[in-house]
């Protein structure tokens, strides 16, 4: 079917591939500047698109109700005339015919096409990893099941001191948990933040109760006769006691239709700057994007709510039409305990940034910057509120900085070149 028979009574037909934020985000792209296609949603989950961040967050804690997720209502679908096909998954895109074949069966044409299928969780497999009450944490599912398992005086260990990681780590604590994290680098988030901003993230949690097992991997899991997990072997040879694991060992974009279909894939979907793939009309947005941003200068992807919420928002734009160009600075938050942080920018994998700090960390109020050079490549504050269009300024305009006035919290962000 070609691009006009998709087209019914000369309105476009939209299809969305995911569940997530980008997804949602993506209708209201669309509807910007078309108020008349045809919007079709197809989402695996059974759930109305959601954003996950409060899923380790306040909804784990316990202090958000479960619908601070979804960004929308079911009536506000209805309002914008989406066909919502919740519980059913896009098996595979027929890129000629402008096709996409359904769960149950059915063949849905389209004249735009959006990939927003986000990311999958990375499985650890080891010995009794198919043990009961081992969890990974993606869905609002996951988050229901974890959250009536963390019960106060119960034994949680944690596999891996990344974001997913080290929130649940906090949550888990405010429940009144006892909390391991077993981690095989040296120090929490070592491969975003570094060792020395990543023992900061270390101290916050020791000083709420955590023990962490550094530069110890896990070798497998014990269970009992009921089959639930009951211990985690480490690879110093060490068993710690588990009632609950989570694991949090990272994720990878969902990328296997785009595969099939011929799409070009390289760590993610390549799109340019107008989140445009190597196929035409096809498009793709959020953690399942590899796209082009003109200020780095490289392709970027990322996964972070940010670039679910504005990447999912420019692609509906650009399959309606406008003129797009995404070029955001990637960024991202976290909450841990009291310390609220926001991350601005972007350190290539392996680049070995010089860290400047900026106010005293033990204070729990500080920022700080990765550096090549004397340019600024990203920088964090935490619980500094108000900086990141600061950061994001010296980001963009790469001009040389002076290191003394960086670190200094005197020195207005805006007076720090040079
Ligand atoms: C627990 C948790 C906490 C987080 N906290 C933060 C945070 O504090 N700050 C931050 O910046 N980021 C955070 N993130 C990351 C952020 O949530 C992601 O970047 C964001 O969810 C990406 O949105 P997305 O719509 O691109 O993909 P996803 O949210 O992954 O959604 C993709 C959806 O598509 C569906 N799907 C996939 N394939 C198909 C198919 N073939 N057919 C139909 N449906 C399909 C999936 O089931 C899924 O529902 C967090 C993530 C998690 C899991």
């Amino acid at each position: 079917m070609s691009t006009d028979a998709a087209s019914i009574q000369g309105q476009t037909s939209y299809v969305i591939i995911g569940g997530g934020l980008t997804a949602a985000r993506a209708v209201e792209g669309i509807r910007e500047s078309d108020a008349d296609g045809r919007i079709t949603v197809i989402a695996a989950e059974q759930h109305l698109p959601y954003e996950r961040p409060p899923l380790s967050k306040g909804v784990m804690l316990g202090k958000d109700e479960e619908d601070v997720v979804f960004p929308h209502d079911r009536a506000w679908y209805d309002e914008q005339h989406v066909d919502l096909r919740l519980g059913t998954t896009a098996t595979a895109i027929d890129t000629a015919a402008h096709t996409v074949t359904l769960s149950d069966g059915e063949s849905l044409p389209w004249s735009r096409l959006l990939l927003a299928t986000g990311s999958s969780v990375r499985t650890l497999e080891v010995d009794g990893a198919d043990l009961q009450d081992i969890f990974y944490l993606r869905t609002l599912d996951d988050c229901e099941a974890l959250k009536a398992r963390l019960v106060a005086g119960s034994d949680v260990v944690i596999v891996g001191a990344g974001w997913i990681g080290l929130e649940v780590a906090a949550a888990a604590r405010e429940h009144g948990c006892e909390v391991t994290v077993v981690e095989p680098q040296d120090a929490p988030l070592q491969g975003v933040v570094g060792p020395e901003v990543g023992g900061w993230f270390a101290d916050l949690h020791r000083s709420h109760g955590v023990e962490f097992r550094f530069g110890e991997g896990v070798e497998r899991f014990t269970g009992n006769a009921d089959h639930k997990v009951d211990g985690v072997v480490t690879s110093a040879g060490d068993t710690i006691r588990a009632d609950t694991v989570v694991v949090g060992v990272g994720i990878r974009p969902t990328t296997e239709l785009a595969e099939a279909a011929g799409l070009t894939v390289d760590n993610g979907v390549v799109t340019d700057a107008a989140l445009r793939t190597s196929v035409p009309d096809i498009y793709a947005a959020g953690d399942v994007a590899n796209w082009r941003s003109e200020t780095l200068g490289t392709n970027l992807r990322v996964e972070h709510w940010a670039n679910a919420n504005d990447g999912g928002t420019a692609a509906g734009k650009s399959m309606a039409g406008q003129d797009v160009t995404y070029d955001p600075i990637p960024f991202f938050f976290s909450d841990q305990y009291d310390a609220g942080l926001e991350y601005s920018g972007y350190v290539p994998r392996g680049l070995k940034a010089e860290v400047v700090l900026r106010g005293d960390p033990k204070s729990n109020e500080f920022m700080a910057f990765w550096l090549d050079g004397d340019r600024v490549l990203a920088g964090m504050h935490v619980n500094v509120w108000d900086t990141v269009p600061a950061i994001e300024q010296l980001v963009r305009d790469k001009t040389p900085v002076d290191r003394t006035k960086l670190a200094d919290p005197d020195v207005p962000l805006s007076d720090v070149r040079s």
